[in-house]
């Protein structure tokens, strides 16, 4: 390690204190190796701040020496962006503590390491929701959610992250703050700054704090789970329910016959919902915060109608609270088992609701065709014309051989979703997995403009380089060729 890399290493031990400045390699273990196991990656430390104080002077340091930095929450990414190649880890962890719940203001302010389940629940001692809800939110962190503007399964009424921030506050890459932690509806003050720095995935500045909206806690709520004979049926019955129930609708999740075959083969008390088989599935929530309302009824009436029509071909209704959580356990269950199925190719990927059925049809049938006897496993935010389009290998195939494949799947997958006019990242973010994916879909303007940005905001490219944007030497090579 050259000279200038250890007096960095103590002057950071010198302020923040030896512990949290980790160079053990075994302590590092957890902060070098990402989620899917994609990618394992290295670093000179995993340095850990207190405070927004003590962030600032970590970057500070670490722009003197010239040190990259990588910021990291609860590296529960999915697409490669909290994964070291050099320099630092910067975790946010110790930075947990909440600021100020304001419920006249509908407000929370806390801090980037707050879990998100913690932030969850001290709204909920206010009687207050706050709605950002993923399968992961036991370990990942605001900070991180913010950064990858996260999506998840309460979008459909809620919208992303980035429509659950009111303000932030950002350490830049010179180590400057940037207090923006204002909790205001309406604020025309200039450019919306606050909006460059959310789902940025720690390459324009590291977040070390949020004031985000809170609403009603929901009183009420009823589940359904139902039948379809295909994606377009889903579709109709998804106008008709927003339609008729407007904002009490908060999810419409979708799963294939194939998803809910995996799910009752793998996951452990799974109960089949419907007597019989159905090529599309939708999990149907309403909710609201008055407690004397009759969803249930509603949505009874709303399926009953669908039925008659000839949409919906069998749907069942929980009949208690515990019922509803099990037939989300259906559809939340699934990320953990498709795994089981052997290899699995992954796209995150968004087309205009309009067309969501018209993709799901579209890109399974191009697949199929592309390779007989690959299982497509096309689930998830439906109504966010948000799909998981998930490929398990052949019954007898390789995994290895399969997953091989991925680049020229995402070629048929990515083409249809961007002649839809659609998004190849939709929810989790580019990092380092969708790099050239972005480089070859993104508008030649925007992506102009981004690197305008990124050379403006981190001109010695510190912050996280060469993720979301090649750097300006391009060096894509270094990506596995699963990607
Ligand atoms: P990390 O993984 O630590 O970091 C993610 C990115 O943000 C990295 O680029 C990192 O450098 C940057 N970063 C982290 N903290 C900061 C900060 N304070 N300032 C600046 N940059 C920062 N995602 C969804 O959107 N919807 C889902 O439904 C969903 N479900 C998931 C289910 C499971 C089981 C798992 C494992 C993941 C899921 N994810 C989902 C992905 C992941 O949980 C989200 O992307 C989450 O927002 C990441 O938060 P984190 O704290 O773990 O961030
Ligand atoms: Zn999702």
């Amino acid at each position: 390690m050259p000279d200038t890399h250890l007096e960095l290493l103590d002057s950071l031990s010198q302020r923040l204190g030896n512990q949290q400045v980790i160079r053990d390699s075994v302590a590092m273990e957890g902060y070098l190796v990402e989620e899917r196991k994609l990618y394992r990656g290295t670093a000179m430390a995993v340095v850990r701040p207190g405070s927004t104080e003590d962030v600032a002077f970590v970057v500070r340091e670490c722009a003197k020496a010239g040190v990259a930095i990588v910021p990291q929450g609860g590296n529960t990414g999915l697409v490669g962006g909290g994964v070291p190649r050099s320099g630092i880890v910067l975790s946010l962890e110790r930075l947990d503590r909440i600021r100020e719940v304001d419920p006249f203001n509908a407000t929370i302010t806390v801090e980037a390491g707050c879990i998100l389940k913690a932030v969850q629940d001290e709204a909920e001692k206010a009687d207050c929701l706050f709605p950002l809800s993923l399968a992961s939110e036991g370990s990942c962190r605001i900070g991180g959610n913010i950064a990858t503007n996260a999506g998840g399964v309460n979008v459909l009424r809620y919208g992303n992250t980035r429509d659950l921030v009111l303000g932030l506050e950002v350490v830049l890459a010179d180590g400057r703050i940037w207090n923006g932690l204002k909790g205001l509806r309406k604020d025309n003050m200039g450019y919306d700054l606050k909006n460059l720095f959310i789902g940025s995935e720690g390459t324009l500045g590291i977040v070390t704090a949020a004031v985000l909206k809170l609403f009603p806690h929901p009183k009420a709520r009823t589940v359904a789970f139902v039948g379809c004979a295909s994606p377009h049926a889903a579709l109709d019955l998804f106008e008709r329910l927003r339609q008729r129930t407007g904002d009490q609708l908060t999810a419409f999740e979708f799963m294939p016959r194939f998803a809910l075959q995996v799910v009752l083969r793998h996951a452990a008390g799974a109960v089949r919902p419907l007597a019989g088989e159905h090529e599309a599935y939708a999990l149907i929530e309403l909710s609201s915060p008055d407690p004397g309302i009759d969803l249930r009824e509603r949505l009874e009436r709303v399926l009953g109608e669908a039925l008659e029509a000839g949409i919906v071909e069998d749907a069942v209704l929980a009949a208690s609270e515990a019922q509803g959580d099990a037939l989300w356990t259906l559809r939340e269950s699934l990320a953990h088992v498709q795994r089981l199925e052997g290899g699995s190719i992954k796209h995150d990927v968004a087309v205009p609701v309009s067309r969501v059925a018209d993709f799901i049809v579209t890109a399974t049938q191009a697949c199929e065709e592309a390779m007989p006897g690959v299982r497509v496993c096309a689930f998830g935010h439906f109504g966010d014309g948000n799909i998981h389009f998930n490929l398990s290998q052949p019954v007898s195939m390789e995994k290895a051989a399969f997953l091989r494949q991925w680049e020229r799947f995402n070629r048929i997958v990515h083409d249809i979703v961007d002649g839809m006019n659609g998004s190849i990242s939709a929810e989790h973010g580019i990092g380092l997995i969708k790099r050239d994916e972005l480089a070859r879909y993104k508008d030649p303007v925007a992506l102009d403009l981004m690197r305008t940005l990124k050379r403006t905001l981190d001109p010695h490219n510190i912050l996280n380089p060469g993720k979301v944007l090649a750097p300006e030497a391009d060096l894509p090579s270094d990506l596995p060729s699963s990607s």
